[in-house]
């Protein structure tokens, strides 16, 4: 749980750095919310994850862990050929509070080079782990011109245990444009809780996109946004 000074602060952040930089949420007026998957790849649940998200024609971004990557290579193809976006959820998915600043930033760099020599792509997306970061870390992670992405809708799908729990937090959702999800493919329940939200229609009113979608948005002119306010 997130205590209230680091709820405070991650306001902060989020008022005063650019979302190209320091994402929490997408433009409002967009019709448009990103998936997002993290901890995989995962031999049986990334597959699946991949075969519902062509279905219902949809994009997400997976921010996989390098180690994890290196042991199912191909599974790194299959998303990058799919059109979806990678990012960088570190090496071996270190604890935060057990990492410092120099084995975190070692680790992001480390999956950088790993997926970018495999998909040829630059990868510049980080989810750190829980999105925990220190000063020396976020700094670390600026200064590399990495771009933070952090999440606004968390279904806790760790917590889950049956599809009754799958299809309780899908009623419940409320889905609003600029909704980043965080969700775990790692786990089984990622595929079950996209059928569900397709099913209800949440994406023919809003477009899945990856991340990279919303940073052409970000460098349009200012009276753009102005203008949409109605949408
Ligand atoms: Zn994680």
């Amino acid at each position: 749980m997130m205590n209230p000074v680091r709820q405070a602060l991650r306001q902060l952040m989020t008022a005063c750095l650019p979302p190209s930089r320091w994402l929490v949420r997408g433009p409002k007026h967009s019709r448009q919310l990103a998936l997002t998957f993290d901890d995989g790849p995962h031999p049986e649940y990334t597959p699946r994850l991949l075969e519902t998200l062509e279905r219902w024609h949809l994009k997400a971004t997976f921010f996989v862990v390098g180690e994890a990557a290196d042991k199912h290579p191909e599974l790194i193809d299959a998303i990058a050929a799919a059109g979806h976006q990678l990012g960088n959820h570190t090496w071996t998915h270190s604890e935060p509070r057990r990492t410092t600043a120099s084995q975190f930033l070692d680790e992001i760099e480390r999956t950088k080079d790993w997926l970018q020599d495999r998909t040829g792509q630059p990868i510049h997306w980080v989810r750190p782990p829980k999105g925990e970061l220190s000063v020396g870390k976020f700094s670390g992670l600026w200064q590399q011109h990495h771009r933070i992405a952090l999440w606004n809708v968390d279904p806790k799908d760790f917590r889950m245990t049956s599809s009754a729990n799958v299809s309780a937090w899908c009623q419940r959702y409320p889905p609003a444009a600029g909704d980043v999800f965080l969700l775990h493919d790692r786990l089984p329940w990622a595929d079950e809780i996209i059928e569900n939200l397709a099913m209800r229609g949440v994406f023919a009113r809003y477009r899945a996109v990856i991340l990279d979608e919303w940073l052409m948005e970000y460098h349009r002119a200012v009276p753009q946004w102005a203008t949409s306010q109605s949408l």
